[in-house]
């Protein structure tokens, strides 16, 4: 395999107001996966597109970071549905020129620790369902059942993806055939479509292992997105070759080859308008960009509540559109460095998902309620042993994240200091909640107690500081029943200009935000010059696939 060169892992180039060209066709605001695709595909079909990152490096939650001679990601830890030539897998080879490589994770790529009992998530749709049938024998019928229910939402996405790119018009003409192709189903919560298939609360909690893909437990969650998730992953688990660094890496030429640029430390603090319509950004340091077209990646809560000017958001009526969603959960961080190899210390290319017991919405009632109850969740992730490329970036060494749900509120009075001057209550609190999470490593892997060479945690308020948002959300908007039933979370808004991508517009997970972006072009460019586009996208062939996993 050939080497990836050692990089610092800052990619994009540093924004100065004399490095920007003066006839920009389009502004994209946040150069995550939903704003990058966005910009390649408009690249793709002529268009100069300038995108504006405030970050220090461009990618969002796919950007890596490397600290102590350690190298982690932040958003990204498997990736599904990129083992074969699926429409996600030929996505990513178009965007990338075939440049980025996937390596298959473990056949048993997720597994649940629930309370004292032991399941794992199996690769391959049938071998997904008999292991199942293996750990319930007495549940054939309802893990059938299930297993239909899955393939019937599969049918359903497309039409919801569909709706959200359509005008209103489009929507008005649409919506008989939109209503037939969207079951009700969709938009009920987790737990009551599963219960309705069995009562027993253990085949459930397996079912629901992965909640914390979407952020929410099963009472409160939307079938939909519970079964996207599902679907994503049930041919396995995949890791970006190289790291997650690597994504944002392999699509930026695209962009530059159309005459573009992709700028950090590039900081939009309003979204001008002028005459009804948008007529370019203002930057923090005050330099205006004039342009018709702006394309905001950075969140609906940051684009309606920070960047838009309210009058405009009021009369527009995005403020009163705004009580129908919330924020989703934040999270901890703990980015952990050893220095012995993945393979010396036998970690597994195997997520870890820990639970108190199967209810799991009373476990994340009860922390919310209680700081030192258990963790509702905790998620570990081993990339370094994902990731073959990793050991000829940082020999000798491995990695390991932990993730797990942590109240904004806990965190807000920091908001407003610098990062890594928030001062010793704030580092006290952080060691606190750190030790309490190396716990549940140790408690899974024993060899590692001593092993350690470095961690350090982040908090909601970190993500606040290196992502850009509001409220430390993991997910952009809570995946509510409610929130999936917004129709004007949409790609289109209702200013003239501005338009709307990422993860808020469809769904979390780096394919919802890169479907997102494919969305948002088609409804900016039209039907016509986004068909052959499609063809291009659907004529590339998934080549760079790593054997599959033992
Ligand atoms: C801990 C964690 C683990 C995850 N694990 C996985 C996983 O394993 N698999 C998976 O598929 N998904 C995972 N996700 C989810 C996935 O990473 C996200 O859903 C997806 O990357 C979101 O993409 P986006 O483009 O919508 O938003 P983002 O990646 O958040 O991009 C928004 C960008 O806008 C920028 N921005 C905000 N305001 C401004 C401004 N005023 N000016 C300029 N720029 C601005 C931000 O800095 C940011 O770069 C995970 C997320 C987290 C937090």
């Amino acid at each position: 395999m050939s080497k990836i060169a050692p990089s610092t892992l800052r990619i994009g180039r540093r924004y100065r107001p004399n490095r920007l060209a003066s006839d920009y066709d389009t502004l994209v605001i946040g150069s995550g996966i939903g704003g990058l695709t966005t910009a390649a595909l408009l690249s793709d079909l002529g268009k100069k597109v300038c995108v504006l990152e405030q970050h220090y490096t461009a990618g969002g939650y796919t950007h890596s970071y490397e600290r102590n001679g350690y190298e982690w990601d932040v958003g990204v830890h498997y990736i599904g549905d990129v083992g074969a030539q699926t429409t996600t897998r030929r996505m990513f080879d178009y965007l990338s020129q075939g440049q980025l490589r996937w390596s298959p994770m473990d056949s048993e790529y997720d597994r649940y620790y629930i309370g004292d009992k032991v399941f794992n998530a199996r690769a391959g749709k049938q071998e997904f369902r008999d292991n199942l049938v293996l750990q319930f024998p007495d549940e054939v019928v309802a893990i059938d059942r299930y297993m239909t229910l899955l393939a019937k939402t599969g049918k359903a996405m497309a039409a919801f993806g569909m709706s959200r790119a359509l005008s209103n018009w489009q929507y008005v003409l649409m919506w008989p055939y939109l209503r037939l192709k969207m079951p009700r189903l969709l938009f009920r919560n987790t737990y009551d479509v599963l219960s309705e298939l069995t009562d027993n609360k253990e085949l459930i909690a397996v079912i629901c292992g992965q909640w914390g893909d979407m952020g929410l437990p099963p009472k409160r969650s939307t079938f939909m997105v519970h079964a996207m998730i599902a679907r994503h992953y049930l041919h396995g688990g995949f890791y970006p070759v190289g790291g997650a660094w690597r994504i944002a890496d392999t699509i930026i030429p695209k962009i530059q080859a159309s005459g573009g640029e992709v700028f950090t430390y590039a900081c939009v603090e309003e979204i001008s308008v002028s005459g009804g319509k948008v007529s370019g950004v203002t930057m923090k340091d005050g330099h205006h960009i004039a342009c018709d077209r702006v394309v905001s990646a950075a969140g609906i809560s940051n684009t309606f509540q920070k960047l838009l000017p309210a009058t405009t958001a009021e009369q527009c009526g995005y403020r009163d559109d705004l009580q129908g969603i919330e924020p989703s959960y934040a999270h901890l961080g703990v980015y952990i460095g050893l220095k012995e190899t993945a393979q010396d210390l036998g970690l597994p290319r195997t997520n870890f998902w820990i639970y108190p017991d199967s209810d799991y919405d009373s476990a994340v009632e009860r922390f919310i309620e209680d700081e030192n109850a258990a963790f509702p969740v905790v998620y570990i992730s081993f990339p370094s042993a994902k990731d073959p490329d990793y050991n000829n970036r940082h020999p000798g060494t491995s990695t390991i994240e932990i993730v797990a749900p942590a109240p904004y509120q806990w965190f807000a009075k920091w908001n407003e200091e610098v990062w890594g001057k928030r001062g010793e209550d704030y580092e006290t609190l952080k060691a606190e909640l750190g030790d309490r999470l190396m716990e549940y490593l140790y408690d899974k892997l024993p060899q590692l107690r001593g092993k350690v060479d470095y961690f350090e945690v982040s908090t909601p308020v970190s993500t606040n500081w290196f992502g850009g948002y509001q409220q430390g959300e993991l997910y952009g908007l809570s995946h509510t029943p409610e929130r999936m039933q917004q129709r004007w979370l949409r790609t289109r808004t209702r200013l003239p200009g501005l338009w709307l991508t990422g993860q808020d517009v469809l769904t979390c997970g780096v394919t919802g935000a890169m479907m997102a972006g494919m969305l948002t072009t088609s409804s900016i460019v039209g039907a016509f010059k986004m068909a052959p586009l499609m063809k291009r996208i659907f004529s590339s062939s998934a080549r760079k696939t790593l054997p599959a996993a033992s």
